[in-house]
């Protein structure tokens, strides 16, 4: 939890953390809370009242600007989204990627034999639109994630298109046979991978 205690005995509203509304204005006019002491009063259906990633806190600093600044805004976390590196371990996760598997979601999961490279797909059981990715040790644009989840894209789609996303640095070694092969049994879903892997697709796309 954040260290807030200190401030339980000022006027401000405090919880586990800090309590700000949805311009992440506490219950003192003037005074904002942004980053890991913040916590929503109103978060997003499925999201946390304190969301402790550096990506929130920047975008919460965006949004305390705006209505500092005069121009109301109301903070929006967006699709969820975190990457890391942990020594030599990379990992990124977009959208909806729970520990346990609901049953809304179906998943698609493929992992390299030497077991430091994976990636997991969940799309929404009842219509087969992408809802997640989880990426280990290989990586995937932000953009085009967000976007494939934003747009309700399909999985077939997306498996088309796999190669948009990926931004691995030039020669590093792909696997896209493997990752197609294993993504086409598990979902019965026969692709041929459509897009390569260049720049000017990428921004195509993601300006389409
Ligand atoms: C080990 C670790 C790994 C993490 N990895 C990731 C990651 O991979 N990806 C990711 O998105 N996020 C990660 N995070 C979370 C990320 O670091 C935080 O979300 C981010 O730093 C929050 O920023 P902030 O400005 O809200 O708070 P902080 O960065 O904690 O800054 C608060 C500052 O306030 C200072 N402070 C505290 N009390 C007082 C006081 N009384 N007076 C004056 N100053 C005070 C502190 O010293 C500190 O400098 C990680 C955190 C940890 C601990």
């Amino acid at each position: 939890h954040p260290n807030v205690q200190w401030l339980k005995e000022t006027m401000l509203n405090v919880e586990k953390g800090i309590i700000v509304d949805k311009h992440l204005e506490t219950n003192i006019k003037d005074v904002y809370a942004i980053g890991d002491c913040a916590q929503l009063s109103e978060p997003r259906p499925g999201r946390k009242n304190i969301e402790a990633i550096w990506y929130a806190g920047r975008m919460m600093g965006e949004t305390a600007a705006y209505n500092i600044c005069g121009k109301s805004v109301e903070y929006d976390p967006g699709i969820w989204f975190n990457s890391a590196k942990f020594l030599d371990i990379e990992y990124q996760v977009y959208g909806d990627v729970p520990g346990t598997l609901h049953d809304y979601l179906s998943t698609l999961y493929w992992e390299h034999p030497e077991g430091d490279k994976a990636i997991r797909i969940n799309y929404h059981t009842d219509n087969n639109k992408v809802a997640g990715f989880n990426l280990m040790g290989i990586r995937f644009r932000h953009e085009v994630c967000e976007k494939w989840i934003r747009d309700g894209t399909s999985l077939q789609e997306v498996l088309e298109n796999l190669n948009l996303a990926n931004f691995d640095p030039e020669f590093y070694k792909t696997y896209e046979t493997l990752i197609r092969k294993s993504f086409s049994e598990q979902s019965g879903i026969s692709y041929q991978v459509k897009s390569k892997r260049i720049l000017d697709r990428v921004t195509a796309f993601l300006t389409s």
